[in-house]
């Protein structure tokens, strides 16, 4: 019975998950949050029990390992009685750059090079590191692999992935489009084969990861071919609190004419912008549908910019892919929202794209065809699962050593 621990370690959090590999059921699950910060917390869900939450002081990721281990093997609330019976663990890792193609077992040299993309993403790639060196240090001898979210997008051709912007911007920094989102969209594509019942290899699917963040991915033969989100994740798709595309004469805009710092451009656009700007609401979906419900104008707003974005990027990618097999909406709004999916599809029949309104509306968190039945191209609503997908890479690395 192998299990696999998956770590997703971010700036102030630690989110863990226990997954038995035999069947693929999560054992347990948590959350330590506010890590260096006052009041920090777990909480921890046993399968099938309700959630509980454990206060601790938890002044570093160390620390806040330390906790999980304790409650995932102690009497009251473990499921393992040793943390020798964790197989292997799974790191989600945001940045591999243009080194990582895959998956990979981390030793001193990936753990090196995963240090040099730091310099692509500053904000994430750090916390990722703390979580890994933790984890060396309070498990050391049980193997750790690398999940990165760019990964999955290293198939994308050049001409897809290069800005027309000077040649020496990639060559000497880099700049040009990663994507993110890689192990949802790849988790995804997978299911969406299995629903069809077709080899991936002769698909072509769109896959929309529709949650705070949001991109969406064009999939030709199982490899990403185009997505939205770039050299960092705040391009694309208008976000709960990211611009998403905008010209970037805006930038400067904001520079010379509101007198913005580095720092508050970055802020404004990551943290301000989005759906929560446009409603004036709240960056969470069901906020805004709510007040959109009562009448709020800028909320009906909001959700058309969203939805016409999305449109905008099936239409893109069904001329990149040369028509469409299947469309897939995920995360958490793709999974749970049924306006926004109606308010996407609209129009796009001449595409032969058609849902069954009845299907769609009872389309909730579980896989489901929502497409009329005799509609060649598909949508399918698939709940993703990461931690899933991270642990299988995980086991298809290590249990093979
Ligand atoms: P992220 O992982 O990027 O933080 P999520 O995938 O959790 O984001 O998606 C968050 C969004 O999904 C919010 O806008 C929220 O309104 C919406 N959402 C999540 N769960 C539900 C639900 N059960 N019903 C309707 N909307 C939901």
């Amino acid at each position: 019975m192998k299990k696999i621990l998956v770590i997703n370690s971010g700036s102030s959090s630690l989110k863990f998950q226990l997954i038995d590999m035999a069947t693929e059921t999560m054992l347990a699950k948590g959350l330590c949050d506010r890590i260096g910060i006052n009041d920090s917390f777990l909480k921890y869900t046993v399968q099938g029990r309700d959630s509980i939450i454990i206060n601790k002081v938890m002044p570093d990721h160390r620390t806040a390992l330390k906790e999980a281990i304790f409650a995932l093997t102690c009497k009251e609330t473990g499921v393992i009685s040793d943390v020798s019976e964790i197989f292997a663990v799974g790191h989600r890792v945001v940045h591999g750059g243009e080194r990582f193609h895959d998956s990979v077992i981390i030793d001193e040299e990936v753990m090196e090079t995963i240090k040099e993309c730091i310099k692509l993403a500053p904000l994430h790639n750090p916390p990722n590191i703390t979580g890994i060196k933790a984890c060396q240090d309070i498990m050391p001898g049980i193997p750790m692999v690398a999940v990165f979210d760019t990964a999955f997008h290293q198939s994308m051709p050049r001409y897809a992935y290069l800005y027309a912007l000077p040649y020496e911007l990639y060559t000497g920094y880099g700049i040009r489009k990663y994507g993110f989102h890689g192990t949802s969209h790849k988790y995804v594509a997978r299911r969406a084969a299995a629903m069809l019942n077709r080899p991936l290899e002769e698909l072509r699917l769109i896959s929309c990861h529709l949650g705070n963040g949001a991109s969406i991915c064009a999939i030709k033969n199982g490899k990403s071919v185009d997505t939205s989100m770039g050299f960092t994740p705040l391009d694309g798709l208008a976000m709960g609190t990211r611009s998403g595309t905008i010209d970037p004469a805006v930038v400067i805009f904001l520079m010379e004419r509101k007198k913005m710092t580095t720092d508050e451009v970055y802020e404004y656009l990551n943290k301000k912008s989005g759906v929560l700007s446009i409603s004036g609401v709240s960056s969470d979906f069901r906020d805004i549908q709510a007040a959109a419900s009562e009448g709020n104008e800028r909320a009906r707003l909001a959700i058309d910019v969203f939805c016409y974005r999305v449109k905008k990027y099936i239409g893109e990618y069904s001329a990149v892919l040369g028509g469409i097999d299947g469309i897939i909406f995920t995360a958490g709004i793709g999974e749970n929202n049924d306006l926004v999916r109606e308010k996407t599809l609209e129009g796009l029949e001449y595409l032969g794209i058609k849902i069954d309104k009845e299907k769609n509306s009872i389309a909730r968190g579980r896989e489901l065809d929502i497409s009329v039945g005799d509609a060649k191209e598909k949508v399918l609503v698939i709940p993703t699962n990461e931690e899933l997908e991270i642990a299988r890479e995980t086991l298809k690395l290590v249990g093979a050593k």
